[in-house]
């Protein structure tokens, strides 16, 4: 199969750094085989932007499923601040997908997201790792009120705190005409999903991230905003 995707990454409007970091760093062209990766980090100082950049370099590094470059990717934050303690806190969300065969893998830890836009529908293909997506998932709150919910903001797994981390698994076959979108909570906390499916409707990949930081500064920026885009070309 072959591919053709666009990484954006922005501050936003309020945020004095970026802490989300992307792979590829830019837009590009490819055959099988090829990595896509939003993290989101976390921490005081410059700890987010190390946790996450820490995460992508490792993750790419590995050798071994995408579910594999997670959990190797938790460990080397769990080593750096063994021997970083000022770093101690540190941590980071990482969604990734890997299309090999046909078949695009997603890993996935925290409130980033992966979705996928087929014959102009937009699915959610991950479960957000936080309170207030646990309550809907219990039925304790509609998916509207979880979006305004004080605790739709608070992680409830992420790499770099325990060794013991689960790590999602979500397969889906890819066909030719798929979107696949990868993005940071800065996306989907400043855009509804029709918001975005209406921005992931546009001709390129590089139209589509770029139109999504757009929108969302557009509607405040209160966070980083991260993009990924990879469309299955054929
Ligand atoms: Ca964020």
């Amino acid at each position: 199969m072959k591919y053709r995707w666009a990484s954006a990454t922005h501050t936003g409007r309020v945020r004095s750094n970026n802490e989300d970091a992307v792979y590829p760093p830019t837009s590009g062209a490819g055959d099988d085989s090829t990595l896509f990766i939003v993290a989101d980090g976390m921490g005081g100082h410059v700890a987010g932007e190390v946790a996450s950049r820490i995460a992508v370099d490792t993750a790419v590094d590995i050798v071994g499923g995408p579910t594999q470059r997670v959990i190797g990717a938790n460990h080397a934050l769990l080593l750096e601040v063994a021997e970083k303690p000022e770093l101690a806190g540190m941590g980071t969300t990482m969604t990734l997908l890997e299309i090999v065969d046909d078949v695009a893998h997603i890993a996935h830890v925290g409130d980033s997201r992966a979705y996928l836009l087929r014959d102009g529908v937009l699915r959610q293909l991950t479960e957000d790792h936080t309170v207030a997506a646990e309550y809907v998932a219990a039925g304790r709150l509609s998916p509207e009120e979880a979006m305004t919910h004080p605790q739709r903001n608070m992680i409830t797994r992420a790499l770099g705190l325990t060794q013991d981390l689960l790590v999602d698994e979500v397969e889906e076959p890819a066909r030719p005409g798929d979107r696949f979108l990868l993005c940071s909570d800065g996306v989907n906390s400043m855009l509804t999903d029709d918001q975005i499916a209406e921005q992931l409707r546009a001709d390129s990949p590089e139209e589509a991230a770029w139109g999504l930081v757009e929108a969302a500064n557009a509607a405040g920026g209160n966070d980083n905003i991260s993009a990924v885009v990879v469309d299955v070309v054929e």
